[in-house]
């Protein structure tokens, strides 16, 4: 239905049909109001009750504990790269960053502007470096990872364990994809164009006793206390991207919660997965398999690099889009977020089989 397309896209990427069909009848007339979210204050009654219910979902969904607070905010994950060092540590002060990939790698870049960055660990995009052999400075602020680095393909599949360090995570391709221990973490942030709903919106969960320390230079927008205050509304909020993340939010729990999704994301990711695995090594994924992403899936034909871009094409015409691997590394790269449906890595599945069989 609606010509839709199979969206391999690393982000902004699919959502699921049925919420973009409500969003498409709520467009005009947002339940009798006579107007469209994207058309009436953020400070009326009806907007918020959207982001009321929006954060309310999604701490059932998390089980967020009472002691974290939801923001909704602006300036994407990138921003959060020096709100977290302007906020949890002063000039000269040490913080920890573990780098296994270009996400980790610009945020560990962002922080050395303020603060004194002590690279714990390194991964190399193919394995990642586990807590037990990170080296933490002794007297660091907080140790910054990235849970999942959306090129290279490598995910945590466990919370580093860091003792009483306050831990801080950048969720961004693996936000709500499975359930995780929120009281484990200082910060989770995330960026929602990739598993939770359009750009425009990041979402931070932050612990209360981290709120408040700001430097006093710090611009007011990067002050997470300003947003705390003012309940995501110091300025604009992005209101149509937090209605369509509520909706996703709210399809997310009718479905099971993250338990559900977790399941069904092994399942989807199991299929892509063996499907490099049968074909003999045409198909390779240069990642360990003990750490290999269920949300960004990348592969090569190492024996015919060639081939890599007819793959990409053949693909495109049999209605699987957006599988060209990121610009840095080349290759193909399946990003199977929560909204993309197993069919969708069946058929691909298929493709790769009879691409191999006629190429190899
Ligand atoms: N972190 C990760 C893991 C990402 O995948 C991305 C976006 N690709 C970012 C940070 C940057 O996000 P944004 O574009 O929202 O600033």
């Amino acid at each position: 239905p609606h010509g839709r397309v199979f969206n391999f896209s690393a982000g902004p990427a699919v959502l699921p049909v049925d919420v973009l069909e409500r969003a498409q009848a709520d467009l005009i007339n947002w339940q009798g109001s006579g107007m469209s979210i994207m058309e009436m204050s953020h400070r009326g009654k009806e907007f918020e009750s959207v982001i009321k219910k929006a954060e309310a979902d999604l701490r059932t969904l998390l089980n967020i504990p009472s002691n974290y607070k939801v923001l909704f905010l602006q300036g994407g994950a990138s921003t959060q790269f020096s709100m977290i060092p302007l906020n949890l540590a002063k000039a000269g002060e040490t913080v920890d960053y573990v780098i296994t990939g270009a996400w980790s790698k610009k945020a560990a870049e962002e922080a050395k502007k303020y603060c004194n960055v002590n690279i714990a660990a390194k991964g190399d995009n193919k394995s990642l470096p586990p807590a037990s052999a990170w080296k933490l400075s002794p007297d660091s602020r907080y140790v910054h990872y990235c849970d999942n680095e959306t090129i290279g393909g490598v995910e945590y599949k466990a919370t580093p364990e860091v003792g009483d360090r306050v831990l801080v995570s950048d969720m961004s391709s693996n936000f709500i994809s499975k359930p995780i221990d929120v009281s484990k973490y200082g910060i989770i942030y995330a960026g929602a164009q990739k598993n939770v709903g359009p750009s425009g919106v990041t979402i931070v969960i932050i612990r209360e006793d981290l709120i408040g320390h700001a430097r006093p230079e710090a611009p007011t927008m990067l002050d997470y206390k300003i947003h705390v205050e003012n309940d995501s509304m110091y300025n604009t909020p992005p209101c149509w991207s937090i209605y369509i993340c509520g909706l996703v939010f709210e399809k997310l729990l009718k479905l099971g919660g993250l338990e559900a999704m977790q399941k069904l994301n092994e399942e989807k990711a199991a299929v892509l997965y063996d499907a490099i695995a049968a074909s003999n090594g045409f198909y390779n994924s240069p990642v360990d398999p003990a750490v290999r992403s269920l949300m960004n899936v990348p592969f090569t034909i190492p024996s015919q690099p060639d081939l890599e871009k007819v793959f990409i094409k053949e693909a495109e015409k049999a209605g699987m889009l957006q599988l060209k691997g990121h610009r840095s590394v080349g290759g193909m790269r399946a990003s199977i977020y929560n909204a993309m449906p197993i069919e969708g890595v069946q058929q691909l599945a298929s493709f790769m089989k009879e691409f191999a069989a006629k190429h190899a």
